[in-house]
């Protein structure tokens, strides 16, 4: 099986009521930047990365897949996934300008592509390709729920209706002007959801240090199953000095490129949840690396799910550090069998590859030239 031609492509989808806002972001669409892989045996895997669907952004992961890894991989034996990961990764044009950014983002979207190439050759999901149990659950949590741009009664109300759909967890963001304005949805949310449902709160980087040990310091009051991104996403001190000053455990991992990075962060005790992320790691390869270094760790894995659920399902079936992750509804309508959630519990996929095949419908509706 040969790669005879690499196709990208560019979609921009839209985000639940128009716009969404944590403390750092706001957007309007989600990013699918990616890559079709075509072979000689008529075989196509899909894969992609998350982006904020800024155009020209997208455009510089794009020209990364077409006009410098592209020419690396026609011709190339598609099942060498490991070989084509290192030729792509270690070497020359793309190692010696960016081991983290847009050359890893176009990466994960190669590597992704490949592994739903090689799923597909074997007839088999991704997630049996990769020695999955069948019988495992994957508990599904709604971040699809708690934006910041929501007034306290839209959250509240939110919570209620994602909890009686079934979901185990919601997440909430944080990071407002005043602190104690966090405190106070925090408490209304878990006033609505009852105690027995997780409740999860997410800073996007935005605290300094004495902001988070003041505040985190209440988490425990409303019970928050994790903090996410307290801080700066590359504060390793920081981390490690509120990881052991709360109470509350630490979620991080969604702005890290590299299973390096991951090591430093777990070696200094500065996370609990690994929220490795297929579409900004080197794809399925390094995702899986790193979450095997946090089962030598016992650390458990809730994948960030950047490409709003497809792979990462995959992963979460198939890797034993994984029993819960994240869910986003977004970009469902694109995919041939769409991440589902019933009953709380994600359905495991049936169809050969790793999830990442588009609609044709898809690439018209929401493809950007
Ligand atoms: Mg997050």
């Amino acid at each position: 099986m040969k790669i005879s031609k690499v196709e990208t492509f560019v979609l921009h989808v839209p985000v639940t009521r128009n716009k969404i806002e944590d403390s750092r972001h706001q957007i309007t669409h989600w990013g699918l930047v990616g890559v079709i892989l075509h072979t000689d045996t008529g075989l196509c895997g899909y894969g992609y990365t998350g982006t904020h669907a800024h155009l020209a952004t997208d455009q510089l992961i794009s020209h990364c897949i077409s006009e410098t890894y592209a020419p690396l991989l026609i011709g190339e034996v598609a099942h060498d996934v490991q070989r084509l990961w290192a030729k792509l990764c270690y070497f020359p044009p793309a190692q010696w300008v960016g081991r983290s950014g847009i050359t890893r983002l176009a990466l994960s979207a190669v590597d992704i592509a490949l592994w739903d190439l090689k799923a597909k050759a074997a007839g088999l999901p991704l997630w049996r390709f990769l020695g999955g149990d069948s019988f495992k659950k994957v508990e599904a949590y709604n971040t699809d729920g708690g934006w910041l741009n929501w007034t306290i009664e839209e959250l509240v109300a939110d919570a209620k209706r994602l909890t009686g759909e079934g979901y185990q967890g919601v997440k909430i963001k944080i990071g407002s002007a005043d602190p104690n304005d966090d405190l106070e949805r925090i408490a209304a949310v878990r006033k609505a959801i009852g105690l027995r449902l997780k409740l999860m709160v997410d800073a996007n980087g935005k605290w300094d240090l004495p902001t988070a040990i003041q505040f985190g310091r209440r988490f425990k009051d409303y019970d928050v199953f994790w903090f996410e991104e307290p801080l700066w996403y590359d504060d390793i001190y920081g981390h490690t000095v509120l990881a052991q000053t709360i109470d509350t455990p630490i979620g991080l991992g969604e702005q890290l490129y590299t299973l390096d990075d991951f090591r430093n962060f777990v070696h200094a005790r500065a996370v609990h949840f690994v929220q490795a992320d297929a579409v900004r790691l080197g794809g399925v390869t390094e995702w899986w690396q790193v979450a095997d270094l946090a089962l030598a760790h016992h650390l458990p894995v809730a994948p960030h799910i950047g490409d709003m659920m497809q792979v990462h399902l995959h992963l979460a079936i198939a890797h034993p550090a994984c029993r819960l992750m994240e869910y986003i509804p977004w970009t469902r309508d694109c995919f041939v069998e769409p991440a589902t959630v019933k009953d709380g519990v994600f359905v495991a996929p049936e169809q050969p590859g790793a999830g990442t095949t588009l609609r044709a419908t898809a690439l018209e509706r929401y493809g950007v030239s």
